[in-house]
């Protein structure tokens, strides 16, 4: 939750500063009725721009929450697109010979027996390539006598 602007706070006090807007000091000499009369009327201005201007930010607070708050969901539903990019093995492969680099339907493979023995070797040859080359990384120096 974001600090909400002190709205309370401010109209209280522009309703405090009104009231004694209202009730200005009543002077003893006539000539000074209108002097007050004025100080009032510019005061009243004040207060109205006052008004205006902490309506106008609450306003733009709001929308930047809404704003924030929409953005926040849109980023929590946003798909992950890790999940669109297939994996190379699970690309279609013949389901007679096992090559990948076409379907059954086109398959025009004469012995798909041994096609397929040749296939799962040369699968067995890069996956243990791949499982020495991960494990030869580590190495480490031989230990130097101290
Ligand atoms: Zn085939």
């Amino acid at each position: 939750m974001p600090p909400k602007i002190a709205e309370v706070d401010v109209n209280d006090a522009q309703r405090a500063l009104k009231e004694a807007l209202r009730n200005p000091i009543q002077m003893p000499a006539p000539a000074g009725n209108q002097v007050v009369a004025w100080v009032v009327s510019v005061f009243y201005l004040l207060i109205s721009l006052m008004e205006g201007l902490v309506r106008e930010i609450s306003a733009r607070i709001t929308d930047l929450e809404n704003d924030i708050k929409s953005r926040e969901t849109a980023s929590v539903a946003a798909p992950t697109p890790a999940s669109t990019t297939a994996p190379r093995d699970r690309k279609t492969r013949c389901t007679k010979c096992h090559a990948s680099n076409h379907i059954a339907e086109y398959c025009r493979t004469t012995n798909p027996a041994a096609m397929r023995k040749r296939i799962a070797t040369n699968q067995k040859k890069k996956k243990s390539a791949r499982a020495t080359a991960t494990t030869a990384i580590p190495t480490f120096p031989p230990m130097l006598p101290l």
